[in-house]
C-alpha cells in the first residue's frame, strides 16, 4: 500500500476523527451524529463528499510480467530452443516463424487468462455485503459500500463488518481472524472502555473484514474505505490469486512429459539420422525441430483455463456463484450432496394448518374460528405474537402483505392475526429477548403483559414439552401436566410431522413480579406452561423432486442435514423422491452418541439418509466420514456454526437469499436462489466443463500421430522419402488451423448421457489410457493412413521413385505439392476428429451436426486458413505450398466423413459393450 497514516488516500470529507477511543459523547459529536443514525440525505451527502466505502484494489502483476511469465514458461522455453536450433542449423525464416509463434501463443494465453481472472472478479459484483444501518431512525439493509462515518449500524450473528465502528450498545463475539489471525473470538461489548490500548486492540471497536460470530450490538461508524484498518494493511485489496486447479496441474504434467519424449526422440535422432541414415546435419536438425514443434501442445494450457472460466460464467447465469476457478471442475465429481431442508428442498414459505391445544383443534383450512378471550388458543396465538422477531407489512402501506423476518415466525404471525388478534408492527412490551439459537431449538422472550411480565416460549416440541409443567385450558387457567398429556401432544406431534409438517410448541409463564431484575435464559425457561402445539407446512419446491431423480441418475447421493424433527423431514424427504435404495433416519443425539467407527459404518451403508435435529458440529464429522469414505462432498450451510463444514467440505454451499456473510465467506459457492436444484445444474455445468476440456484435448491430440510418423519415415528411410510436411506447415497447422475448433469444442453443450454416468472417482485423471488411444490411434492412425496415401500418391503420380532428388529439379513442384496435400489432408482429417471429438460416447445423430455453430465457424475458419496459406503467392513462398491439381483436391473431400465415421463404429462399439 502506498499510502501512510498521515496522508490519506482519499479526501475525508471533514469526518475524520482524531481519536475512535474518546468518550463517546464527544465521539458522536466530532462525528456530527446521534444514536438513531443520520438522515437518509445527509448519508448521501456525506457520501459524495467522503467517497464509497470501498477497498481500492491494488493491482495486481503489472501486465509485462504477466506476458514476460507466457513466454518464458517451460513449453515456451522448448519452443525457443527449436527456434536458436532452426537459426544455427541455417533456416532463418524458420527460427523467425518460430519466433512468431511463440509470441502470439504467449499473448493468447495471457488474453485467456485475464479472460478467466476478469471472470471470478466479476462474481464479486453479484454479490455485494450488505450492512443494516439507521436510516432516518428506521433500520434498512443497504449495500455496504454505501456506508458514511456517522452511521449506526445494526451487528448480530453471522454479520461480516464492513466498516470501522464503536459500539453503542450490546455486545458481540467478533472473528477476527482476517485481520489478526488469532483463529478465537474476542469479546467486543459496549462498556469495555480500553482508551489506553491500542485502537487495534480496543475491545469496543469492531473492524471492517471481521465478522460476528454471536450476539447484537449497535454501533457508530468512524472510518469507511481506505481509512479503515483493513484498508491501511489492504489484506483483502489483493487480487485474488489463480491457484492452478487439479486438472490444470494434471494437464501441465502431461504437456511437459511429452514435450520431454519429443526433445528426446529428436535429440536420440540427430546422430541416428546422421550416423545411419545418412541425413546432413541441417537436415536432421529440420527433423528434430519438426518434431519438437509437432509435439508440444502450447495452446492447451490456457484454453483450459479459458472453458474453466467460461463455466464459472455459466454457473452465475444459472444461479450459482463459484468462487473459485477450479471449483468448476469440482462440481463435476461430486459424489454426494448434503442438504438443508427448509428453504432448500422446501419453498421456505410456511403456513399454520393446524393448531392444537387442550381446547380441541383448530383448523386452518379455511378461516378458523376466533377463539374467545382467554382460552387456550387465545393465549397461544398471542404468546406467537409476543415471542416473534418477525413482523407483517401493513396491507395500507406497501400494498401487498410480504412480511419480514423468520417464516416460521411469518407463519404463526399469520395464523395470529386469522384467529382475531390485532398482529402490532413492534414490540412495544419487550423487556428481554432469548434470541432463536439452532441448537437449543427455542426461543423466548418476557414481555409486559396482565399483571406483570410474561415469558413466552417456543420452539421444538420434544425441547418446549421438556421445559413445561402444566398445560393451559379453560379460560385463563392451567392444571398440572400429567404423563397422559405429555403422551396425548407427543401423539399429535408425531402425527402431524409424518406427514412432513413442521411443529413448533408453545408456552408461557408468568414472572414473579417480586423477582425484581430479570431472569437468566435458563431461569426464564422453565416450569412453563404450555399452550399448545402449531403444525405448519412448507410446500417442496417444484423442481426438487425432478433434480432428486438426476441425482440418483447421475449416481450422486444425497443426504439430508437438518435442523428438523425427524417424521418431518423423513416426510418432506420422501414426497421429493429421496431414499433410493432405503432411507435411514437418524436423530441429532443419535449421531452425537455416536464414535467415529460407528458413523463410517451408518454412513457405509448403501441407501440415502436423513440426519434430523442435527447440530452444526455434526456436519463437520459427516463431511470428514465421508470424504474418509472416498466421497467428493458437497454440503450446504447457512449459519456462523456451519462454516467450519463449509470450508472442509469439496464443495461448500451457502444460500444467498437466506444464509449469514459468514456462511458466504466460508463456502465455495453460493446459491443466488437457494435452490436444490439449483446444486444439481451445477455438477452438471461442472461434468460438462470437464467434459468438454477432455474433448479438446482428443482433438489437439489427434494431429500429433499424423504430423509425427511421417517425419519418422523420412528419418527412417535416411531421407530416400522425402520429408512429408515443412516445419512451417505444422506450425500452420498447430497455430492456425487449429485454435478455433480447439476452442469451439469447450463450448460444447451437454452430452446426452451426461448425468447419467457415475460421478468420476479422486483417482481418475483427465488424461486417461482409452482417451490417449482413441486421439493417437484410432483418429490419429486413421488420418496417419490417409494423409500418408495422398503424400505418396501424389508424389508417385508426379513421375517420383524412392530415393528421387525432390531438393531441385523437375520433382520439386511435384514435392510441393506433396507436402501441400499432407498439409491439406491433416486440415481436413482434423475437420473430422473435431466432428468426432463432440461427443465421448453417444452418437452424432443423436446432438445432431449443427448444434455447435461456434465449431462450425471454427471448421470454416480452418478451410479459409488454409485456402490463403495454399492460394497466396508470399504465404506460398513462406510456406512451401504449390496448388495442387483439381482432381487431387477432389481426393481430400472424403477424409473427413472417413476419420469421422471409424470413430462413430468404434463408439457404437463401445455403447453396445456397455450395454
Ligand atoms: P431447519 O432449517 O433445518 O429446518 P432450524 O435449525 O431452522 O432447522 O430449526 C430447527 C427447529 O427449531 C425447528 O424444527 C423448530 O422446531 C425450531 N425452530 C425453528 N425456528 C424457530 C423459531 N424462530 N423460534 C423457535 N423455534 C424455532
Ligand atoms: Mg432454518
Amino acid at each position: 500500500m502506498t499510502s501512510s497514516p498521515t496522508s490519506p488516500p482519499v479526501s475525508d470529507g471533514g469526518f475524520s476523527v482524531t481519536d475512535p477511543q474518546e468518550s463517546l459523547d464527544r465521539l458522536l459529536r466530532d462525528l456530527r451524529t446521534r444514536t438513531e443514525g443520520l438522515s437518509a440525505r445527509e448519508a448521501e451527502r456525506r457520501l459524495a463528499q467522503v467517497g464509497a466505502n470501498d477497498l481500492v484494489r491494488q493491482k495486481g502483476e503489472p501486465a509485462w510480467r504477466e506476458l514476460l511469465r507466457q513466454l518464458v514458461h517451460p513449453l515456451a522455453l522448448l519452443l525457443w530452443v527449436a527456434a536458436l536450433l532452426a537459426w544455427v542449423s541455417g533456416s532463418g525464416p524458420l527460427a523467425v516463424a518460430i519466433v512468431v509463434v511463440i509470441c502470439l501463443n504467449a499473448g493468447f494465453a495471457f488474453v485467456q487468462e485475464r479472460h478467466a481472472e476478469q471472470a471470478v472478479e466479476a462474481l464479486s459484483a453479484y454479490l455485494p455485503p450488505h450492512a443494516r444501518v439507521l436510516r432516518d431512525g428506521q433500520e434498512t439493509q443497504v449495500e455496504a459500500h454505501l456506508l458514511v462515518p456517522g452511521d449506526v449500524v445494526v451487528v448480530s450473528e453471522g454479520d461480516r463488518i464492513s466498516a470501522d465502528a464503536r459500539l453503542l450498545s450490546g455486545a458481540v463475539d467478533i472473528d477476527t481472524s482476517t485481520l489478526t489471525g488469532e483463529s478465537a473470538p474476542v469479546e467486543v461489548r459496549v462498556d469495555a472502555g480500553s482508551t489506553d490500548v491500542p485502537l487495534i486492540r480496543a475491545r469496543d471497536v469492531v473492524f471492517s473484514g471481521t465478522s460476528c460470530t454471536a450476539g447484537e450490538a449497535t454501533a457508530v461508524v468512524f472510518a469507511t474505505g481506505m481509512r479503515t484498518e483493513l484498508g491501511r494493511i489492504a489484506a483483502l485489496s489483493q487480487r485474488v490469486g489463480h491457484e492452478e486447479s487439479p486438472l490444470e496441474k494434471q494437464v501441465k504434467r502431461v504437456a511437459q512429459l511429452i514435450a520431454l519424449v519429443a526433445v528426446g526422440m529428436g535429440i536420440a535422432f540427430i546422430p541416428l539420422g546422421t550416423i545411419f541414415a545418412g541425413l546432413s546435419l541441417s537436415q536432421a536438425a529440420d527433423f528434430a525441430i519438426g518434431l519438437l514443434v509437432a509435439n508440444v501442445p502450447e495452446g492447451l494450457l490456457p484454453t483450459i483455463t479459458l472453458a474453466l472460466a467460461v463455466g464459472v460464467r455459466i454457473l452465475a447465469r444459472r444461479g450459482a456463484l463459484v468462487k473459485r476457478i477450479s471449483a468448476v471442475e469440482t462440481l463435476g465429481s461430486t459424489s454426494v450432496i448434503c442438504t438443508d431442508k427448509t428453504g432448500t428442498l422446501t419453498l421456505n414459505e410456511m403456513s399454520v394448518v393446524e393448531m392444537w391445544t387442550a381446547a380441541g383443534v383448530l383448523d386452518f383450512d379455511g378461516s378458523p374460528e376466533r377463539p374467545a378471550p382467554d382460552t387456550p388458543p387465545a393465549r397461544l396465538a398471542w404468546a406467537a405474537v409476543c415471542c416473534s422477531n418477525a413482523t407483517i407489512r401493513r396491507k395500507d402501506t406497501s400494498g401487498d402483505d410480504q412480511g419480514t423476518g423468520d417464516q416460521t415466525e411469518l407463519a404463526l404471525l399469520r395464523a395470529a392475526e386469522a384467529m382475531g388478534v390485532d398482529v402490532p408492527a413492534e414490540h412495544p412490551g419487550r423487556l428481554a429477548l432469548y434470541s432463536f439459537d439452532s441448537v437449543l431449538r427455542r426461543m423466548s422472550t418476557v414481555d409486559d403483559g396482565p399483571g406483570g411480565a410474561w415469558v413466552h416460549t417456543k420452539g421444538a416440541p420434544e425441547v418446549v414439552l421438556a421445559r413445561c409443567t402444566r398445560i393451559a385450558v379453560g379460560v385463563g387457567g392451567d392444571r398440572e401436566l400429567t404423563d397422559a398429556d405429555r403422551l396425548e401432544v407427543e401423539g399429535v406431534v408425531d402425527s402431524w410431522a409424518r406427514q412432513g409438517r413442521r411443529v413448533l410448541a408453545l408456552a408461557e409463564r408468568p414472572l414473579d413480579p417480586s423477582a425484581g431484575s430479570l431472569p437468566e435464559r435458563d431461569d426464564a425457561e422453565h416450569d412453563l406452561v404450555l399452550l399448545g402445539v402449531a403444525a405448519m407446512i412448507d410446500p417442496p419446491r417444484a423442481e426438487v423432486p425432478d433434480a432428486v431423480a438426476r441425482c440418483h441418475d447421475a449416481g450422486i447421493r444425497l443426504i439430508v442435514v437438518t435442523g428438523d424433527h425427524a417424521l418431518t423431514a423423513r416426510g418432506v424427504g420422501e414426497s421429493v423422491g429421496i431414499g433410493r435404495g432405503g432411507l435411514t433416519v437418524l436423530g441429532g443425539d443419535e449421531v452425537d452418541r455416536m464414535s467415529d467407527r460407528e458413523l463410517d459404518a451408518v454412513l457405509a451403508t448403501p441407501g440415502e439418509l436423513i440426519f434430523a435435529r442435527s447440530s452444526p458440529e455434526s456436519k463437520l464429522r459427516i463431511t470428514d466420514a465421508l470424504q474418509g469414505a472416498g466421497y467428493i462432498v458437497a454440503m450446504t450451510g447457512d449459519g456462523v456454526n456451519d462454516a467450519p463444514a463449509l470450508r472442509r467440505a469439496d464443495i461448500g454451499i451457502a444460500m444467498g437469499k437466506s444464509g449469514t456473510d459468514v456462511a458466504r465467506e466460508a463456502a465455495t459457492m453460493v446459491l443466488t436462489d437457494d435452490n436444490f436444484a439449483t446444486i444439481v445444474t451445477a455438477v452438471e455445468a461442472g461434468r460438462r466443463v470437464y467434459d468438454n476440456v477432455r474433448k479438446f484435448i482428443v482433438y489437439i491430440f489427434a494431429h500429433t500421430t499424423p504430423e509425427v510418423v511421417p517425419f519418422l519415415l523420412y528419418a527412417l528411410s535416411g531421407g530416400a522419402i522425402p520429408l512429408p510436411l515443412t516445419v512451417m506447415q505444422i506450425l500452420a497447422i498447430d497455430l492456425g488451423t487449429e485454435t478455433v475448433p480447439a476452442l469451439a469444442l469447450g463450448r460444447e453443450r451437454a452430452e446426452p448421457g451426461l448425468m447419467e454416468r457415475a460421478p468420476r472417482t479422486r483417482a481418475q485423471s483427465v488424461i486417461d489410457r482409452s482417451m490417449m488411444v482413441r486421439a493417437w490411434l484410432v483418429l490419429g492412425g486413421v488420418s496417419t493412413v490417409l494423409v500418408l496415401a495422398l503424400f505418396l500418391g501424389t508424389l508417385v503420380a508426379g513421375g517420383w521413385s524412392l530415393g528421387a532428388d525432390v531438393d531441385s529439379g523437375p520433382l520439386h513442384h511435384t514435392w510441393q505439392q506433396a507436402t501441400t496435400m499432407t498439409f491439406l489432408a491433416i486440415v481436413a482429417c482434423q475437420i473430422g476428429t473435431a466432428t468426432a471429438a463432440r461427443t465421448q460416447r453417444a452418437s452424432l445423430a443423436d446432438i445432431g451436426l449443427f448444434t455447435n455453430p461456434l465449431l462450425l465457424w471454427g471448421i470454416a475458419f480452418e478451410v479459409f486458413f488454409a485456402a490463403v496459406i495454399v492460394t497466396v503467392p508470399v504465404l506460398r513462398e513462406v510456406f512451401g505450398t504449390a496448388v495442387p491439381e483439381w482432381w487431387q483436391l477432389a481426393l481430400l473431400l472424403p477424409l473427413p466423413v472417413v476419420v469421422w465415421g471409424c470413430d462413430e463404429l468404434l463408439r457404437r462399439r463401445a455403447r453396445r459393450h456397455a450395454r
